[in-house]
């Protein structure tokens, strides 16, 4: 793994050795390992509409799920109706 071509091979090794962090969920600046945002309000913002974007659509699923029900139970029922 190490290198020992090279006398100075200090600053190297030192910059593979990347402390345990993660990244902000929307600008992806690195952040401590436990937190999902840098913490920033703009950032709050976005995740805030992120979630509210996923919220809406999944309404919109449920909405064309409930309606495909609805129209399959009014098309077997339309058997007894003619
Ligand atoms: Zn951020």
């Amino acid at each position: 793994m190490s290198d020992a071509s090279s006398g100075d091979a200090s600053s190297a090794s030192r910059a593979i050795a990347i402390p345990a962090h993660s990244h902000c969920e929307i600008c992806h600046k690195a952040i401590k390992q436990r937190d999902r945002f840098c913490g920033s309000a703009e950032c709050e913002q976005k995740h805030q509409q992120n979630i509210a974007e996923k919220k809406k659509a999944m309404w919109k699923m449920i909405a064309i799920m409930m309606g495909l029900i609805l129209v399959f139970t009014v098309l077997n029922r339309t058997d007894w109706l003619v």
